[in-house]
């Protein structure tokens, strides 16, 4: 099962230093929660699309051990 990361310094504007770490689909609705809740952002059909391209595949961005 690969893993997602949501990196909520890569949001534009943001000096938050909140990551979230998981299933895609366990992820992204956290990450969206987050923002509405901590960040004050409207849960929109934008924030939907800029979450989605926001998130990264954790072993990519990490690496893996070989
Ligand atoms: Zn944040």
């Amino acid at each position: 099962m690969a893993r997602t990361v949501f990196d909520c310094a890569r949001v534009p504007g943001k000096t938050c230093t909140l990551q979230i770490i998981g299933d895609k689909k366990d992820v992204l609705p956290a990450a969206k929660q987050h923002l509405v809740a901590a960040h004050g952002m409207k849960n929109t059909k934008q924030l939907d699309d800029n979450v989605t391209q926001v998130v990264d595949d954790h072993a990519k961005r990490y690496g893996t051990w070989v």
